[in-house]
């Protein structure tokens, strides 16, 4: 990066906000994917505008720019992969109201997840997506990804919630979408565009976004299944009995396996275990939903249903879903973790045709994730040292993807496209919509300096 860009990048920021020092870079290199490469400068903008004049700049320059929340994605998409300048929008982290009256939140766009669930809790008010990664995540990362979590098939993911942005463009303009209201029908849905575009369009510098009540009575329920394909089928009847349960998460039996061996817990030698959550205002409520719940698993011959009593019973049923991502890790020294996802009904054709795929490839494999919506993760351990496991593994993953598509699922239900899919795109969408998606970017960013070579675009 020449002086003279550095000289104007401090000028916009301030000395303290500004580093090319070589661990900052090798920081910045990567996000929580495989992907790595080093940007050549870091800024913390701390106002819309310092970043409308860094944009401004960046454009003039054409240097790519690649907006940044926590890191914590896990496709790429926050990799600077042409280098040029990391946009890292942690310090602009203040909410800046909340409106009950109105449902709604106003937040700048390095807040994390967790916080503004601190900060609504006194109101009995939630911001419902809840991905696994709350604690640390930001909301602008969770918007720019459309993030999600166990909870989505009831409560839907981040872009329900986005009501309005302030976004500014590639060429330094400040734009605000969207409205206050909680119906708005007026011109172009700008709003969603951005969600879920990968900060590929602008930097979001502001979100407004609609929270809900907060559930007070819950009941939660494992059951147990001999078969995966009665699993599979009650999951699906579930979600047709009249009633959304808040969670309803699939272990299936390497995950069991792999519980069992290598973190002792005390789980059932079965097929597939289902954990389910039911939440309401009220016990009435929540009970009703889960009696029918039961009702669906007896009829899919159910082995064994077991009733958490009590918080602490509660934490023991969630201790096996929460750890079987990372105990699965242990069992070779990489992994790749997927998020595809399909119609409810395809649930068991998909769980099927994953198993058959990866024991065909000969490669020790988890699946779980969240069956109510149809979004499940298959794990896949492979050592990376050996060439053909990393063959077997990028093969197993190509006939995953395909799949998927041929059951009419789609490539990710959460983590976004970034690198790691951007070659797969032509498998879901098809050659006119990734024209058209091609063309919104040329027309928003015909410089191509915003987050550049991401979800298949350039
Ligand atoms: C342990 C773990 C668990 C996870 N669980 C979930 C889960 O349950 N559900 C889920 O959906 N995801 C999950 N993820 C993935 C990840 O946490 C989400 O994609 C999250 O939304 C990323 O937020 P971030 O702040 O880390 O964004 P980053 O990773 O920093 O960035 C992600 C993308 O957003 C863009 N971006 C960030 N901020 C802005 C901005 N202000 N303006 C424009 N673009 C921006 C970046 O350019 C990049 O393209 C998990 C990740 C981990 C490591």
């Amino acid at each position: 990066m020449g002086d003279s860009i550095k000289g104007a990048l401090i000028d916009i920021v301030g000395q303290e906000n500004f580093s090319d020092l070589l661990i900052d870079m090798v920081s910045y290199s990567y996000d929580a994917s495989d992907h790595k490469h080093r940007p050549k400068a870091a800024v913390w903008p701390t106002s819309s505008e310092q970043v409308s004049k860094i944009l401004l700049m960046a454009n003039e320059h054409r240097i790519p720019v690649t907006p940044r929340g926590a890191g914590t994605g896990l496709a790429g998409a926050a990799v600077p992969t042409k280098g040029g300048i990391v946009l890292d929008m942690c310090r602009m982290n203040k909410i800046q109201d909340i409106r009950i009256a109105d449902r709604l939140t106003v937040v700048q766009p390095g807040v994390v997840y967790a916080d503004l669930e601190e900060a609504l809790a006194p109101y009995g008010f939630f911001f419902p997506p809840d991905p696994a990664s709350g604690s640390v995540c930001t909301l602008g990362g969770n918007v720019a990804t459309n993030a999600g979590g166990i909870r989505g098939a009831k409560y839907g993911v981040t872009m329900d919630y986005v009501m309005a942005l302030e976004v500014v463009l590639p060429d330094g303009r400040i734009m605000r979408t969207g409205s206050d209201c909680m119906k708005s029908v007026s011109g172009y849905d700008l709003t969603r565009l951005f969600v879920g575009s990968e900060g590929t369009l602008g930097v979001i510098t502001g979100i407004t976004l609609k929270i809900n009540p907060k559930p007070t009575a819950f009941e939660t329920v494992q059951a147990s299944f001999a078969r995966l394909k009665d699993a599979g089928q009650a999951i699906t009847d579930i979600m047709h009995s009249g009633i959304i349960p808040s969670v309803l998460e699939l272990l299936d039996e390497n995950s069991i396996k792999v519980l069992r061996e290598h973190a002792s817990m005390n789980l059932p030698d079965v097929m597939a275990l289902i954990l389910v959550e039911t939440d309401g205002y009220t016990e009435t409520e929540t009970s009703f939903q889960m009696a029918k719940v039961i009702e669906v698993f007896r009829k899919n011959n159910v082995i064994d249903i077991q009733v958490a009593h009590g918080t602490e019973e509660v934490e023991e049923l969630w201790r096996a879903r929460k750890s079987v991502g990372s105990v699965a890790a242990q069992l070779r020294p990489n992994n790749v973790s997927e998020d595809v996802t399909v119609p409810i009904s395809k649930v068991s054709d998909l769980l099927t045709g994953i198993s058959i795929i990866v024991r065909n490839h000969d490669l020790p494999f988890v699946i779980f994730g969240h069956a109510g919506d149809g979004n499940f993760h298959p794990r896949i351990m492979y050592d990376p040292s050996d060439p053909d496991q990393v063959e077997r593994v990028g093969n197993a993953v190509d006939e995953i993807f395909k799949l998927t598509c041929n059951l009419g699922g789609t490539l990710t239900g959460e983590h976004g496209i970034g690198l790691s899919k951007a070659p797969y795109m032509g498998l879901e969408h098809d050659r006119v919509s990734l024209e058209v998606m091609r063309s919104i970017k040329k027309s928003f960013d015909p410089n191509n300096i915003l987050n550049p070579g991401k979800m298949s675009l350039d």
